[in-house]
């Protein structure tokens, strides 16, 4: 009998386990690793040879599918056998934080790997960022350049050792190291490098440390303030390492679910209510917080006097993360901890905010990628996400793959970060090159178009344009699993049919089709893009409309005002909310992408239902410049910050509870029980539970995000779904 595995099957102790099974019941036979897929003969005690599969499977590991063939061949004993090349169809093993039995050796003065930061075995370590190709094999990854030493080989092949066809282990006398650099290149040396590292960042200098998918700047937390200035980022929430799960709960105000997280192999950045550390996210009321996930990071906190540190990736303004040794110095950082193994895959940390057991992604890339997505037809399409916080997507057999997180697409290098990373998913994930269409957003100005034109031309197959809500509320049925929906699908700005900008709408959706439901009032976007930076321009257009003039006066007043009938409109929610925060004084001026909208949600988790605002539908369309009226009418010149959350809480929720009015007809009209939401608004933890609440006097159920970022990096994942449908 031949059994194939489908699945997480390779690079996590998989072929040693079905080894040990083996051998426990007496069978014959041998077990292989072809292409991603992992091949079985045995002789006889089928089915309690999967029972015992199922029992025993490694922790990382996981079964998609099983195929039974018949066999006729004879063997004398069982063997592991060397991997062939076979059907490329899934699934590299993620990047997974070092295991407690390595860790354990790691500290242990008497083990081979005492201090030696890349320990690793079968069930940990870092896989995607390292390897170039499939089957997962050492010669397909970046550990080919360190050839294994005696004693690591006899590990290697002793299948009862953890271990056992590891394949990117290593040791201190075969393994790669780590040096110790000064600002001019000079290499300080191996010896205590971590030791001396650690001391450097302890009297507060500000270092680059290599890590196993790029590069991380960083110091110490009471830095803070010295690092913005250095940096240039004076307002940006930057993410904390701390040293182990106590130190968490000094900074975080952590939930049973999000402790439970924070400690799980894929150890994400979460974002978690904040505590005692204002500087760190200044205005908002979330921290970053994640866990040590290499030996390395251990190890430096077993040298360090601080207990947490700011760790970011490090890269030059809009350009990815640094991965190559010698581009890390045009930091200008004070000391560098660099490692001598190449990086083939770049991969950032994964952002994560838990709500209700549901994980909202913001970032979706190391211990999460790649993950097959199941999906419903079979075409090979390509897609290439939208503007900003990009991903791209490559669909074959039946499953979606998302590449790592890419960033920007206005920048060169990320363009090209963005085609590398798909001709890399494309080469694992599938057996022959081919491709049978390409899409992307339907906004002319997105530079991801090139490379979804590069493809095409490449592949000769057809580009399909797709409407940027439409993407994202399919990127939430393909999420949940689910044919049709209405969706409230909020975020900042998207190209529409009507060549306006979208972003406060409603749509019914199913994989192939959608309708507009409804949507916010039209507001002029004074200035395009100068409008999303500066939001006073937003504050400014609205109050025009009933004949106020806000923030800008004399000659730029009358400009503005010349360009109100000029400029693109826009029914974008995140605009709106951008305006309110901007007119309640809480955020004016935009020094990252989101900023005001996200300083809002703080007035938003505290404040109350005290307001009542008179807010007019027509047509499916919510007014919300009049309410901007309203507001002004009843808010004190003063506010006090009470007042003002109260009312930023009444002014949001009775905009949410219009859309949510209208998703609910909708969903009457066409007899369906999901209403759900999607888009950048929809991090937003007030706005969601304002649209829960509303929804539990109904018997709809509530569709929010869990595997697909609820933001543009789920976009091409909508978009795939979308043309692989279609095309279908
Ligand atoms: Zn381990
Ligand atoms: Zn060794």
């Amino acid at each position: 009998m031949k059994i194939i595995f489908k699945g997480v099957v390779q690079g996590v102790g998989f072929r040693p386990t079905i080894y040990r099974i083996a051998k426990k019941l007496a069978l014959k036979g041998y077990v292989l690793n072809k292409g991603s897929e992992v091949e079985v003969v045995i002789d006889k005690s089928k089915d309690e040879f999967i029972k015992e599969v199922k029992k025993n499977l490694p922790d990382v590991a996981k079964i998609t599918d099983i195929t039974f063939l018949k066999d006729n061949r004879t063997f004398n004993d069982f063997k592991i056998l060397h991997s062939r090349f076979g059907e490329k169809k899934s699934i590299i093993p993620v990047d997974i934080s070092i295991c407690d039995d390595c860790l354990e050796e790691l500290f242990d003065k008497k083990n081979n790997r005492h201090l030696f930061p890349f320990t690793n075995c079968t069930v940990c370590g870092a896989r995607f960022s390292l390897i170039k190709d499939v089957p997962y094999d050492r010669e397909r990854t970046s550990m080919d350049e360190f050839k294994l030493c005696r004693s690591c080989e006899n590990e290697y092949n002793e299948p009862l050792n953890r271990r056992y066809h590891a394949q990117t282990i290593s040791c201190p006398i075969c393994g790669p190291v780590y040096k110790l650099y000064d600002k001019q290149k000079k290499d300080l040396g191996e010896k205590d490098a971590i030791k001396r590292f650690a001391s450097k960042i302890d009297i507060g200098k500000i270092g680059v440390i290599k890590s196993w998918g790029g590069m991380h700047l960083c110091c110490k937390i009471n830095e803070i303030n010295h690092f913005r200035k250095w940096y240039n980022r004076p307002q940006k929430a930057f993410a904390v390492m701390v040293k182990d799960i106590e130190t968490a709960e000094k900074y975080g105000q952590l939930t049973k679910d999000e402790k439970q997280l924070l400690l799980s192999k894929n150890k994400p950045v979460f974002l978690v209510k904040k505590k005692n550390v204002e500087e760190i996210s200044p205005g908002l009321n979330t921290i970053g917080l994640y866990l040590p996930y290499t030996g390395l990071h251990h190890l430096l906190f077993s040298y360090l006097k601080s207990d947490a540190l700011i760790m970011t990736s490090a890269n030059l303004p809009g350009e990815p993360m640094i991965i190559k040794n010698s581009d890390a110095f045009s930091l200008g950082a004070e000391v560098y901890l660099l490692h001598n193994r190449d990086i083939p895959n770049r991969i950032d940390d994964s952002v994560v905010r838990l709500w209700k057991g549901n994980n909202f992604f913001i970032r979706k890339s190391r211990g999460f990628v790649p993950e097959p997505i199941a999906v419903s037809y079979n075409n090979r399409i390509l897609s290439v996400g939208a503007g900003e916080n990009i991903c791209g997507a490559i669909s074959s057999d039946k499953f979606v793959y998302s590449t790592q997180y890419i960033g920007n697409s206005k920048y060169y290098d990320v363009l090209e970060f963005l085609e590398q990373s798909l001709r890399h998913l494309m080469k694992i994930t599938m057996e022959k090159q081919e491709l049978d269409a390409i899409a992307q957003d339907m906004h002319p100005g997105y530079d991801s178009r090139k490379v979804a034109t590069k493809f095409s031309d490449e592949f000769k197959v057809p580009i399909f344009d797709v409407q940027h809500h439409f993407a994202h509320a399919v990127s939430l049925l393909v999420d949940r699993n689910i044919d049709e929906c209405v969706v409230l699908t909020v975020d900042g700005l998207g190209f529409g049919d009507d060549g306006n900008y979208w972003g406060g709408e409603v749509l019914y959706s199913n994989k192939e089709e959608y309708k507009r439901v409804g949507h916010l009032e039209n507001i002029p976007l004074l200035g395009g893009d100068q409008a999303a930076i500066d939001p006073r321009r937003v504050v400014f257009a609205i109050f025009k409309r009933f004949g106020k003039e806000k923030f800008f006066e004399g000659e730029e007043a009358t400009i503005l005002s010349k360009m109100m009938d000029k400029s693109p409109q826009t029914s974008s929610f995140g605009r709106v909310l951008d305006a309110l925060s901007c007119y309640l004084n809480i955020c004016t001026k935009r020094t990252y992408d989101g900023e005001p909208a996200m300083k809002l949600e703080k007035y938003l988790a505290v404040g109350e239902n005290k307001y009542s605002f008179d807010i007019q539908v027509k047509n499916g369309i919510i007014g919300t410049i009049d309410l901007f009226r309203q507001l002004d009418e009843k808010i004190s010149k003063n506010p006090k910050e009470k007042e003002k959350a109260d009312f930023a809480y009444s002014f949001v929720k009775s905009i949410v509870d219009k859309l949510t009015a209208l998703a609910i007809e909708s969903a009457k009209d066409e007899d369906i029980k999901n209403i759900g939401i999607t888009g950048g608004v929809s991090y937003n933890i007030p706005i969601v539970e304002m649209v829960e609440k509303k929804l539990k006097q109904t018997n709809l159920n509530f569709v929010v995000h869990n595997r697909v970022p609820n933001g543009d990096g789920g976009i091409a994942i909508g978009q795939n779904a979308i043309i692989g449908n279609k095309i279908k």
